[in-house]
């Protein structure tokens, strides 16, 4: 297995992780809503997600499904061939950034120049 080959399945198994997750946040809230939700979720793509769980949902459910469309974004790149490319510059991402975030957007200098 390549390394491409290697970071797609961990952005595979994470997406599945985090849909678990926030099927099990939304367990834990009692208001009848959290629980449409899930049901929807439950019988809704994972590419509808993100919009289907919209911004009225605890800040913890809101950073999970941010990490949706992340990683969602990486495969979609993968698969158009445009994975491992840095948003801001084009430049290649370094591989060590790849490999402790797979979904990662920017190459050093630029993760670099938006954290000042
Ligand atoms: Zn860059």
């Amino acid at each position: 297995m390549n390394t491409t080959e290697a970071l797609k399945l961990r952005l595979e198994y994470e997406l599945l992780e985090v849909q678990q997750e926030i099927l099990i946040l939304l367990e834990t809230h009692s208001e009848p809503e959290y629980l449409a939700l899930k049901n929807l979720l439950l019988c809704s793509k994972i590419a509808d997600w993100p919009e289907k769980i919209g911004e009225h949902v605890p800040e913890k459910i809101r950073r999970k499904k941010l990490r949706i469309e992340q990683t969602q974004a990486a495969l979609i790149q993968l698969e158009l061939g445009f994975y491992g490319f840095c948003a801001d510059c084009d430049a290649p991402i370094e591989i060590h950034l790849l490999e402790s975030d797979p979904a990662t957007q920017r190459c050093a200098n630029c993760q670099n120049r938006t954290a000042k």
